[in-house]
């Protein structure tokens, strides 16, 4: 069962916290949940208030959108993706909705904690490698606020219809895959919690140097 963190039950952190302290062994953080639940937007958060993570870029065939200045992405062609699944260069990767997404193997003399951003197929290959990985499930306040924010992206009417058909089942895996279950009903209280959850599993597994 996912532990559900809530701000009475967080431990507190300085919310500008700047710490460079490493893990011994650097955390695996893997960021879920549907597509236009605010992902991006707590990824770039968290990485402006915490030091210690560093993102991984993942790959996508997809197409950039109007709004993407480039750099959210390794922007490549099937055949690029499929010839580095064959070098076997992914931790992980998925194909979701038509299009290829991998997170490259991170190396290894990072000593930072790892944040990734991906759908649930990914989190599974993630987790079934590395059970000590922390899948922290990321939720709307409701249902019409997310199809109000996948319409604002600009995606195509068909495209924000497929992406909610898909939110139900990245919710139902997403819910038996996590360790934690937070609500992305403010960019600050929930990026706050994320990292009170983060410092107290720094804590529980020795983390602090
Ligand atoms: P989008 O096309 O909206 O940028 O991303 C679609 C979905 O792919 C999102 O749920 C996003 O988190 C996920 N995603 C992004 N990068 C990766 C990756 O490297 N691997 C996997 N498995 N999913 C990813």
């Amino acid at each position: 069962m996912p532990r559900r963190v809530g701000s009475a039950g967080s431990v507190l952190v300085s919310a500008n916290n700047s710490s460079t302290l490493l893990s011994a062994k650097p955390l695996v953080v893997v960021l879920i949940g549907p597509g236009g639940v605010g992902k991006g937007t707590i990824t770039r958060r968290l990485l402006d208030l915490n030091s210690r993570l560093w993102l991984s870029r993942s790959w996508t065939t997809r197409a950039p959108r109007e709004s993407e200045v480039g750099d959210e992405y390794y922007f490549v062609s099937r055949a690029e993706f499929e010839a580095a699944i064959a070098a076997n260069q992914f931790l992980e990767w998925a194909e979701f909705h038509g299009n290829l997404y991998g997170t490259p193997k991170p190396s290894l003399d990072e000593p930072r904690d790892l944040l990734l951003e991906i759908e649930v197929q990914g989190a599974q290959q993630v987790r079934a490698q590395d059970a000590e990985a922390v899948v922290i499930l990321i939720l709307p306040p409701s249902l019409a606020v997310l199809e109000e924010r996948l319409r604002g992206r600009g995606d195509s009417q068909d495209h924000v219809s497929l992406r909610l058909v898909s939110s139900a089942t990245e919710l139902a895996i997403g819910h038996e895959l996590a360790d934690f279950v937070v609500t992305n009903d403010d960019i600050e209280r929930v990026t706050g919690e994320i990292l009170s959850i983060l410092e107290s599993l720094r804590v529980s597994r020795g983390n602090i140097s």
